[in-house]
């Protein structure tokens, strides 16, 4: 995916994270969100800062503050570094579906889960770089519950019958 492609939709994102809690989506959120994109590699927030005060300067709480909102929805993934700091990096694990996948019949039904997203973000596989993710759900759907439940009632039923049968002889 291209990277201005990237940035749209982390941007739209945020921005519907922003509004359905109430937030305001400020000048200083925007020129963060971008700054993240500008880095191609994994940034500390010291060095997001040092890059803002050339471009967009705001105080490294507002730096701090606005990479954890990121991070909670998934827009950046946050590794620790060692002595109690932390490093962040863009990650696209957003606009993600997620399948559920009958066992029996093999039908598979797309769902979205936006908590899944910023939990996997934090996970590291080792010598792997995770792009994105889709989680694979197996289970049984509402048909074949259903047909499922009939069978085992009829089963029910005719050992019952049989067990009547036997007790009458
Ligand atoms: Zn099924």
């Amino acid at each position: 995916m291209k990277e201005n492609q990237r940035l749209k939709q982390a941007r739209d994102l945020l921005t519907d994270y922003v509004r359905m809690k109430g937030m305001r989506m400020t000048p200083e959120r925007i020129a963060i969100l971008e700054a993240a994109y500008v880095f191609d590699t994994p940034f500390t927030i010291d060095l997001m800062k040092e890059y803002l005060d050339h471009v967009y300067p705001v105080t490294r709480q507002t730096v701090y503050n606005n990479l954890e909102l990121f991070f909670q929805i998934g827009i950046v993934m946050k590794r620790p570094i060692g002595s109690g700091a932390v490093e962040y990096e863009t990650c696209f694990l957003t606009q993600t579906h997620h399948h559920l996948v009958c066992k029996s019949c093999g039908q598979i039904f797309e769902f979205k889960d936006s908590s899944i997203e910023p939990f996997l973000a934090q996970k590291r596989y080792k010598q792997f770089k995770m792009t994105n993710c889709a989680v694979v759900i197996y289970g049984l759907c509402k048909k074949c519950q259903g047909k499922i439940n009939r069978e085992r009632r009829k089963q029910q039923a005719k050992i019952e019958k049989q067990t009547n049968k036997n007790k009458n002889r």
